[in-house]
């Protein structure tokens, strides 16, 4: 396959596994592999510039009746495991000699897209760490935290999560914010930090939109509309995000792309970019980005990785899109809403 030359804006994508895929793999950031999505060598060749970075920690025993979650972990091991991972990717941006960095405002962000460094946010999928006094979240926050998932698809104290293997099916399972995840959002909020809505389940998603005082987010999620797998947002939540002048990223996993929910890896592009229309025309061209799941998920075998990029923005221009609005899509809207968000 033919790659045509990377000349577009630069990426900044919405969430991917990076780390994960590097922990089970043994792989480096820093030299192209053939597995997995993302290395240092495949973003520059995709125009990759960065992105969230998810610390994700697993639950202890992921199996759960069908459609229903399973129980995250406990606070001290997940703390325990997330060092760990916080730690990699610290290493990781030490290691690079100034071409990865940790980044913290949206200014260092639009800095390292127009040099070419590599920026990583720092992004906790599942607060299982978080202890409700909020102690943890400031030494994380102090260590480069800036975005936190409230949960994963699991329950823990805060919140619930959807399954993902069920479909066709909507969002709205279980219950609500516990009140500890009411506080946990008040305290998110306070500090500035980010508050991620894939994830988590409908009465949840409503319950932090009526709390949060920052624009709504889903790093990496969908339009149920077009694939009816509960971790895709309804049209009204869709709605609740552009109203907020918040952002959705799509999501690159076949599961959630596909309208018959089949895992198919012979899916086109270009059911990729339908996601991408049904979602500019439901929300406006400032309300959405990429969130790839990279490492984490299946993608199209038509795209393969990071450094398969320039197929997918090929096909976005090709639908007419102007320069203008491909760079929002892009990382223009991740920048504008992290700036809101942040304040900096
Ligand atoms: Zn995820």
């Amino acid at each position: 396959m033919t790659v045509p030359p990377a000349t577009y804006a630069p990426i900044f994508d919405g969430h991917n596994d990076t780390i994960l895929s590097m922990t089970k793999t043994g792989r480096s950031f820093f030299e192209r592999s053939a597995e997995g999505h993302i290395d240092l060598p495949r973003a520059l060749e995709g125009r990759l510039g960065g992105g969230f970075y998810a610390m994700y920690v697993p639950p202890p025993d992921p199996s759960a009746p069908a459609g229903q979650v399973p129980p995250g972990p406990e606070l001290v091991p997940a703390q325990h495991e997330l060092l760990t991972i916080f730690g990699r990717l610290l290493e990781i941006a030490q290691a690079s000699n100034g071409r990865v960095k940790i980044v913290r405002t949206a200014a260092e962000i639009q800095a390292c897209l127009d040099g070419g460094t590599h920026a990583m946010l720092l992004h906790l999928e599942g607060a299982e760490p978080l202890d409700p006094e909020g102690r943890a979240l400031e030494v994380f926050y102090a260590a480069g935290l800036r975005s936190v998932g409230i949960t994963h698809a699991r329950r823990n104290a805060y919140a619930t999560g959807v399954p993902i293997r069920t479909f066709p099916r909507g969002p709205d399972i279980g219950p609500g914010l516990t009140d500890a995840g009411k506080t946990l959002v008040r305290q998110l909020n306070r500090r500035k930090v980010l508050v991620d809505l894939s994830h988590i389940n409908e009465r949840g998603f409503w319950d932090v939109a009526s709390i949060t005082d920052a624009p709504l987010v889903a790093t990496h999620s969908n339009a149920h509309a077009r694939c009816a797998n509960p971790r895709n947002l309804t049209d009204k939540q869709l709605d609740a995000v552009r109203d907020s002048r918040g952002i959705v990223g799509l999501n690159f996993a076949i599961g959630f792309l596909r309208e018959d929910g089949a895992r198919n890896p012979d899916t086109p592009i270009a059911t990729m970019v339908e996601h991408i229309d049904y979602m500019v025309e439901r929300m406006g061209i400032d309300c959405v980005g990429l969130g790839s799941d990279f490492d984490g998920t299946t993608v199209p075998a038509e795209l393969r990785d990071a450094a398969g990029l320039p197929n997918l923005v090929a096909a976005i221009q090709a639908r007419g899109y102007t320069d203008g609005d491909l760079r929002k899509l892009l990382h223009g809207n991740w920048i504008r809403v992290l700036r809101e968000t942040w304040g900096e």
